[in-house]
């Protein structure tokens, strides 16, 4: 499995910078690896490392720590999901 515990996976190449409407931060827009969704990463994340996909298309995943999830470093991650409390981290399905 290529997930790891404190890591996130996310594709490559579809990603757009935007701003964070909760914090104003400066955010990437990646998606996420396997599941393709939307996930905002501080727009300075490094890939820790890379690997190709295990499907078709062997895309290009980059490993992210979790730490620089925008939604681990937003001081406003709670309004991010308009819903009861997150018991984990909510993707922003809604959003783009
Ligand atoms: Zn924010």
């Amino acid at each position: 499995m290529p997930e790891q515990p404190g890591v996130i996976c996310v594709y490559a190449r579809p990603q757009n910078g935007g701003v964070c409407k909760g914090c104003g931060a400066r955010i990437t827009w990646a998606y996420t690896y396997p599941n393709r969704k939307a996930h905002p990463l501080d727009a300075d994340s490094v890939a820790l490392s890379t690997f190709h996909a295990e499907d078709d298309n062997h895309e290009l995943i980059e490993r992210h720590d979790r730490a620089t999830s925008h939604f681990a470093t937003c001081v406003k991650s709670k309004d991010f999901s308009g819903k009861s409390k997150p018991r984990r981290e909510r993707e922003p399905g809604e959003e783009g």
